[in-house]
């Protein structure tokens, strides 16, 4: 029977509040179904309107179709000045706009006889305020590695002790030494809206009532013990990882099909462990130069490709022709090589098709997860933000390999189609990588089942909600 605040018997009632992003929306909807289906929770998930890219409206809706079981609760934001910030990152800017409208959360909240809130770590320093005045427990989902969220955690104080000096590389203690040159771009400059956010949220992850992370501790010992030990910053929460959240029976390439997408089919037609699949993440990551490069590469590799192609940040905007961007005559000469695409593909689909040999990614870190729980070696080319901090995670996890020198955004390099070619054919034919990353697989897929480490620490999540409530 429902009791009068939402709550179905002694079934804890969850409220998931995502950011903006696909890198932020796709873990919470993940870990909305665990909940609702696996874990015997009520959900309801903060839809917070308008969304920035259309990937998220229908992302959001396929969520609420497939589950009917979760909620919607919908948050319109405040208005917002964004030429406060000319030039800024439509998606910092969203995380701005949410942060300024946290006071609405209230009255949102108040009412809906809550057990918790699980807040994405961008807005983690002006919800759990809030949550605290209504009483309400707050933790918050780290969508990024554990490694990111020990940097996180540990850069106000390395901030503090540096004094004002610029940033250099960071010794995280009880875990390891993030080189200058892996730190996000923005942090280096310590009047970025971005930068002040991330310091915001580091310093009050220690007021969470326990902080979620999209990892598993087979690959992120060390960072995961060093944070639960309090070596990273003391009194931290406790930490939870309850990862690699995955879309829970997910039919091998069906819904995909289902939609009409004719890549799949193109990988049904391909030999086992043969393509190379090619993607930078929801948004635009390389530069036209490097696009025309890339293209010249995969084609000189003589694999077969899957290759996605984003031109620009936001997907509404992305008008360009595939064969403007990918130079004269370039899709007539790879027919039957390779499947060239700018639509939305169902990238974890596609990563559990048995053809998949290598993913180049940017390493994102929800393609990292996927990777991870298909036994797909990651050939890492991070770009931006905390890529390459997931690409350390890669490299040192055994998930794949990590060319250090490929460009990273603001550097002018162009890496050349021979070298991308060498590097494919190089790491296709390395037997040593394919087999660690499919026991990294293993582990990945033995974590997150029932009884698994990352199963269980959702499960003592879901306890103490049910305890606390
Ligand atoms: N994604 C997808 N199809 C695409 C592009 C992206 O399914 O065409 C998914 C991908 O599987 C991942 C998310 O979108 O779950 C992107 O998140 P990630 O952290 O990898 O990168 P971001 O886009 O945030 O840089
Ligand atoms: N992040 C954070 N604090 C913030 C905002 C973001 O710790 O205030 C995390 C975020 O989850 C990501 C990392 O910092 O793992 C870098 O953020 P970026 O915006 O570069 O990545 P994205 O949001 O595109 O995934």
């Amino acid at each position: 029977m429902p009791t009068s605040g939402g709550r179905t018997g002694d079934r804890p009632h969850v409220i998931l509040l995502p950011s903006a992003g696909m890198g932020h929306l796709v873990p919470f909807s993940r870990l909305a179904v665990a909940l609702s289906s696996g874990h015997g929770c009520d959900v309801s998930v903060v839809a917070v309107l308008p969304t920035v890219s259309a990937a998220e409206s229908r992302h959001l809706q396929g969520l609420l179709d497939a589950s009917p079981a979760v909620r919607r609760l919908d948050l319109h934001l405040a208005p917002f000045d964004e030429s406060e910030f000319p030039g800024a990152d439509p998606f910092f800017l969203r995380f701005e706009a949410m942060r300024r409208s946290a006071p609405l959360l209230g009255p949102l909240l108040a009412d809906t006889g809550a057990s918790a809130l699980v807040t994405d770590i961008a807005l983690a320093s002006v919800v759990i305020p809030v949550a605290k005045e209504i009483h309400l427990p707050c933790y918050v989902l780290f969508t990024a590695s554990a490694a990111m969220l020990s940097f996180c955690a540990y850069f106000p104080t390395y901030l503090d002790t540096n004094a004002g000096r610029v940033v250099g590389d960071v010794d995280i203690p009880g875990v390891y030494r993030i080189p200058k040159a892996s730190i996000p771009q923005a942090l280096h400059d310590p009047n970025h809206l971005f930068t002040r956010q991330f310091v915001a949220n580091g310093q009050d992850l220690a007021k969470a009532d326990g902080v979620l992370v999209n990892t598993f501790d087979a690959l992120e010992l060390e960072a995961v013990t060093a944070l639960r030990q309090g070596s990273v910053a003391a009194g931290f929460p406790p930490v939870f990882s309850v990862g690699p959240l995955v879309t829970v029976n997910l039919p091998a390439g069906e819904a995909a099909k289902e939609s009409g997408n004719d890549y799949m089919y193109w990988l049904d037609a391909q030999p086992a462990q043969s393509v190379v699949y090619v993607s930078f993440g929801s948004r635009k990551a390389i530069s036209r130069d490097q696009v025309r490069e890339l293209a010249i590469g995969l084609e000189a590799s003589g694999q077969p490709f899957l290759w996605v192609v984003k031109s620009t940040v936001v997907d509404r905007d992305d008008s360009a022709e595939l064969s403007e961007l990918l130079g004269e005559g370039f899709l007539e000469r790879v027919q039957g090589q390779g499947f060239v695409t700018k639509a939305w593909v169902e990238q974890e689909e596609v990563l559990k098709h048995e053809s998949i040999g290598l993913f180049i990614s940017h390493c994102g870190w929800n393609s990292v997860t996927e990777a991870a729980a298909s036994g797909v070696p990651v050939l890492a080319w991070p770009r931006f933000g905390d890529q390459r901090v997931n690409a350390g995670v890669v490299a040192r996890g055994g998930l794949g390999v990590w060319v250090e020198r490929w460009s990273w955004e603001g550097e002018e390099d162009v890496v050349s189609g021979e070298e991308i070619a060498e590097k494919v054919k190089a790491v296709m034919a390395d037997e040593t990588v394919r087999k660690k990353a499919a026991s990294v697989g293993e582990a990945a897929v033995k974590e997150f089942a029932d009884g698994g480490t990352s199963y269980r620490s959702l499960t003592e999540f879901v306890r103490r909600c049910r305890d606390l409530a």
